[in-house]
């Protein structure tokens, strides 16, 4: 599998919006959101499979939730986005902006030429979405970000297998005392073993470090459909697994993608 990191002051976007963050820690908070492109993972529930590679232009919204995108050609470069950014960024609308793809660590170099930027400019906290496989490349970045929400993927439900990684991962955000959660996708398939491993070890690094059982959303689209097993887990998987990791952790909540019940982006 091919790995593209961007190497100079430019960057392949899929888009920037203002939205509603609809998963995790900061759920329902109001974030600018930077959608990079390039994936290297290949999780079988991906609702971004657009973002694996770099589409030849990206959308940027103009006016915050209006979603009056204009397009630009990609590869983007470092004043073009702070200029798009600091446009989204109106008085007391955002509580953070939102670094999200795709993998963003896929571009740290260019992240780290960023994110001191940006803010001191907007004075807005980071927060990073990521696969959790990329540990070497978060560290680059880790002391311009507030808060990281890392995926841990079970191979039963992803087909993707990151164990050490996470682990080091995880180990590095407790380390800085970087906020840091875990999310994790859980279908009808999903093997308790490995949901057990997980939460041994979230534990070994903190059992505080607050865990998000998000179950796999129902595709709507029939070719999805068709080519995919993910099937959200029925309500009986859902409490045992809740109380499964609770033997290990302080906190699992369970909270499915709020953004798509209420229609959003
Ligand atoms: S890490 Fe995210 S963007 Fe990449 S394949 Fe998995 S779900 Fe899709």
């Amino acid at each position: 599998m091919t790995t593209k990191t961007t190497v100079n002051q430019t960057a392949s976007l899929i888009e920037v919006f203002s939205a509603i963050q609809g998963e995790g820690l900061n759920v329902g908070t109001r974030q600018i959101f930077i959608r990079f492109a390039f994936c290297d993972l290949r999780c079988h529930f991906c609702d971004s499979a657009h973002t694996w590679n770099a589409p030849a232009t990206c959308r940027i919204e103009q006016t915050p939730g209006s979603r009056d995108f204009e397009i630009f050609s990609n590869p983007v470069s470092l004043p073009m986005l702070i200029k798009w950014v600091e446009r989204q960024n109106i008085p007391r609308l955002h509580d953070s902006i939102s670094l999200t793809g795709g993998e963003p660590l896929l571009h740290a170099r260019f992240l780290s030429k960023f994110l001191p930027q940006i803010s001191l400019t907007t004075g807005l906290p980071i927060y990073l979405e990521s696969g959790g496989h990329r540990p070497e490349q978060l560290a680059t970045i880790l002391p311009y970000l507030d808060s990281v929400g890392m995926d841990l993927k079970l191979p039963s439900v992803s087909g993707e297998s990151r164990w050490q990684e996470h682990e080091k991962f995880l180990q590095i955000c407790y380390e800085a005392r970087t906020e840091v959660f875990v999310k994790i996708i859980i279908s009808r398939d999903t093997d308790v073993a490995e949901l057990k491993r997980s939460a041994e070890l979230i534990a070994a690094v903190n059992a505080a470090i607050p865990v998000f059982l998000q179950p796999a959303t129902p595709l709507t689209d029939v070719r999805q459909i068709k080519d995919s097993a993910v099937l959200t887990p029925t309500p009986k998987q859902v409490i045992d697994w809740q109380a499964l990791m609770k033997n290990f952790l302080k906190s699992v909540r369970v909270i499915p993608q709020t953004h798509k019940m209420i229609d959003q982006l």
